[in-house]
């Protein structure tokens, strides 16, 4: 099983998608989720760049 989630800054001046396609060009990383016993499934984080620093990110599931 593997999921995909977006960490996008809500606070940003330009709109972020929350798709790979995203006109920031978010970076990826492969992560495993905790779980109580033994290895968690694998998600794959989109860290989307913010153009000003922001306070306010989301971690959201990607769109489909
Ligand atoms: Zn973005």
């Amino acid at each position: 099983m593997s999921r995909f989630v977006h960490v996008l800054p809500m606070d940003d001046v330009i709109p972020h998608e929350g798709t790979p396609d995203c006109v920031c060009g978010p970076y990826t990383e492969a992560i495993e989720l905790r779980a109580p016993n033994g290895p968690g499934p694998v998600a794959v984080l989109y860290r989307h760049y913010a153009v000003i620093p922001c306070r306010d990110w989301e971690a959201a599931p990607e769109v489909s």
